[in-house]
């Protein structure tokens, strides 16, 4: 089997998402995903990918991937997370894996070893379906408090917001109230109103459903020590599962002392998560829930990389999802192959929303456990009409 075509898929109605779609000679076709500056993405992977992929054998996504990092000139990642070369890469890699799974018409996980699971927990970013399509910057004050969806009432209503979530079976909410006060002071202080108000959001959950719910508090690394330790201190009476990226995550050395003087549990990162930043955040002790986007960090051939290296380290995954469906899926299928996956990150408001007018075959979620995914590949493929559909914008290398 050989690639004879890459093709890259952007959307108007979309505009921070970009897919590939891998097209071979025996008919099967590879779906990948990534996400942010696409139109940068689908440059470079039709001007440095797609001479390098065109002609090749898709099912061999390590060697692939050891070619990739050699066209960036650099023998391991060549560029840190988020570049837009390891986004394509990731794309492309997932999309590999896809045809190599469906090459063997088995799905993903069974290839990666699974499944280790039969079902596994899941807990819900509370963001709105609007909420990362267009470009935006993150911790802005307008980005909650108005209308009815699940972003708006983790400032409106939390505790209702709790509620619904249990009524939905599910007992993990992903939150980040002090986001909209951080770039007041750029991160180095939070006014102790402005700290009242944010910590008054756990609080209101917890007089609504007590401990049934468990919270992840999400700081996207927007704060500095000194202010982040502020916010644990004013949190001490509260318990809270995790804190997520709490501080500018490139400060291995400061992160340890955030885990140190809060004693607290720390998720990391959907930022940095390369498996060469986890390494040196491992072996330094400063992270306790392991993070990455396989849409950021080099797709599938990274994501089982990173598993092993936190197994290794006695520590549990939870892919990070908030970007996509194809990507989504994707997460699904790692995190049933992996033994130490804690839980899985999902949108609900997304999976109701934009991910099933993308994408059609998406892992289910029912009472608030993540349902085996279904295959071959990854399973997810363009919901019905979503290529014809206007505004959508394909091009193509071919052989
Ligand atoms: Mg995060």
């Amino acid at each position: 089997m050989k690639i004879s075509a890459v093709e890259t898929i952007l959307s108007d109605t979309y505009p921070n998402g970009i897919w590939v779609r891998l097209e071979t000679d025996e008919g099967l076709v590879g779906v990948g995903e990534t996400f942010r500056n696409p139109k940068a993405t689908e440059a470079y992977i039709h001007e440095t990918l797609a001479p390098y992929l065109l002609g090749q054998d898709p099912c061999q996504p390590e060697l692939h991937r050891t070619a990739f990092n050699r066209l960036l000139g650099n023998r391991f990642q060549g560029f840190p997370t988020r570049s837009i070369e390891l986004r394509g890469n990731s794309a492309i890699d997932i999309a590999l894996w896809d045809l190599m799974a469906k090459s063997l018409d088995a799905p993903l996980y069974k290839v990666l070893g699974g499944p280790a699971h039969q079902t596994l927990p899941v807990y819900n970013t509370c963001a709105s379906d609007g909420y990362n399509l267009a470009a935006k910057v993150i911790g802005d004050s307008r980005a909650a408090g108005e209308g009815e969806d699940d972003l708006a009432l983790q400032v409106s209503d939390p505790g209702r917001l709790a509620r619904s979530l249990l009524d939905d079976g599910i007992t993990g909410m992903k939150i980040w109230p002090y986001d909209r006060f951080a770039a007041k002071h750029d991160g180095w202080h939070i006014d102790r109103a402005d700290l009242e108000e944010a910590t008054d959001v756990i609080a209101q959950i917890r007089d609504a459903v007590g401990d049934e719910i468990e919270i992840m508090l999400e700081y996207h690394g927007l704060w500095r020590l000194p202010a982040a330790l502020d916010i644990a201190e004013a949190l001490g009476q509260y318990r809270v599962y995790w804190h997520e990226d709490p501080i500018d995550l490139s400060n291995i050395a400061d992160l340890r002392r955030y885990r140190d003087e809060t004693g607290g549990r720390v998720a990391a990162s959907e930022n940095l998560g390369t498996t060469r930043w986890l390494r040196d955040a491992l072996v330094a002790g400063a992270v306790d829930v392991v993070q990455f986007d396989m849409g950021w960090v080099g797709g599938i051939s990274e994501g089982k990389r990173i598993q092993a290296l936190a197994e290794a380290f006695d520590r549990p995954i939870a892919p990070h999802d908030c970007v996509g469906p194809i990507l989504f899926a994707a997460d699904c299928h790692l995190a049933f192959a992996s033994p130490n996956t804690l839980t899985q990150e999902i949108v609900r408001a997304y999976l109701s929303g934009w991910y099933s007018d993308v994408a059609s075959g998406l892992p289910e979620v029912k009472s608030g456990q993540l349902q085996l995914p279904k295959g071959p590949g990854h399973g997810a493929d363009f919901a019905p009409g979503f290529l014809d559909g206007g505004g959508i914008k394909r091009k193509k290398s071919c052989m």
